[in-house]
């Protein structure tokens, strides 16, 4: 069995930055993970919520239904306060982070790299950040030995993938991306993506330069190959499990 890991910072990131190959995945019979570390309570648009604590609520609630119509297997999202994930203590993220990886498997993880997307979010940097160090110590039996028991052991994810882009928003602080390696086709599900990051209906303000943004762009998701277990030269790939080990 095939299991694809998608970490993130903020409910709506899963549909709007990986969503279509997401939904490929799934529909190829892979399992998938969306590990989401904040329940977006410090967004600008609030949906009429009175307090963060309601915004909160209601942001769980949207990346619920937007995980059901991507769906994902296993939607897990943390309680990180939104903004501020530069702040959070590195060592306690990570080992969180570590052991979502240790209980579901995955072969391929997929999340943002330092340049944070291209909202530049500190939040989508930091969350990479904090992933890539988990891809690398869940395999490892001297990192957060206290995790082991009959079920949970280390593990050691085949491949590490930025969401990347071959554009940048106009007006914003200067992004530098890496460069895309795979690009995967997503022409089939692209208007689910779109309906699952308009579940996100707090967020309904953005939802017209989402759709400006993405629409002349709909036929891919691109990403960046960063970590292999297997050693070599790059090469354009169009299948993120490309070269990937079943069994392991
Ligand atoms: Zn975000």
């Amino acid at each position: 069995m095939f299991r694809l890991m998608c970490v993130t910072a903020h409910p709506d990131d899963e549909a709007g930055g990986f969503g279509g190959t997401l939904l490929k995945y799934r529909a190829a019979g892979v399992e998938t993970s969306v590990v989401c570390l904040t329940p977006g309570q410090a967004a600008t648009h609030r949906g009429g919520a009175k307090s963060d604590q309601e915004l909160a609520e209601m942001r769980k609630r949207e990346f619920a239904a937007s995980c059901e119509l991507l769906k994902v297997s296993r939607p897990v999202i943390f309680d990180y306060p939104d903004g501020q994930l530069y702040l959070q203590n590195l060592n306690r993220v990570v080992y969180a982070l570590t052991l979502e990886i240790r209980k579901f498997r995955p072969q391929v993880l997929m999340t943002f790299g330092s340049d944070g997307g291209v909202t530049s979010h500190p939040d989508h940097a930091m969350a990479g950040m904090f992933a890539s160090l988990a891809f690398q110590w869940a395999g490892r039996s001297n990192r957060y030995a206290d995790q082991f028991n009959s079920e949970i052991q280390p593990h050691r994810t085949q491949k590490l993938y930025f969401g990347t882009a071959d554009f940048v928003l106009p007006g914003r602080q200067p992004i530098t991306m890496p460069p895309h390696t795979a690009a995967i086709d997503i022409k089939p599900y692209f208007e689910t993506k779109v309906a699952a990051f308009k579940a996100h209906t707090s967020q309904s303000p953005l939802f017209p330069l989402f759709e400006q943004n993405v629409r002349n762009r709909s036929e891919r998701e691109l990403f960046h190959l960063a970590a292999w277990t297997k050693f070599g030269a790059i090469k354009q790939e169009t299948d993120l499990f490309e070269g990937v080990d079943e069994s392991a």
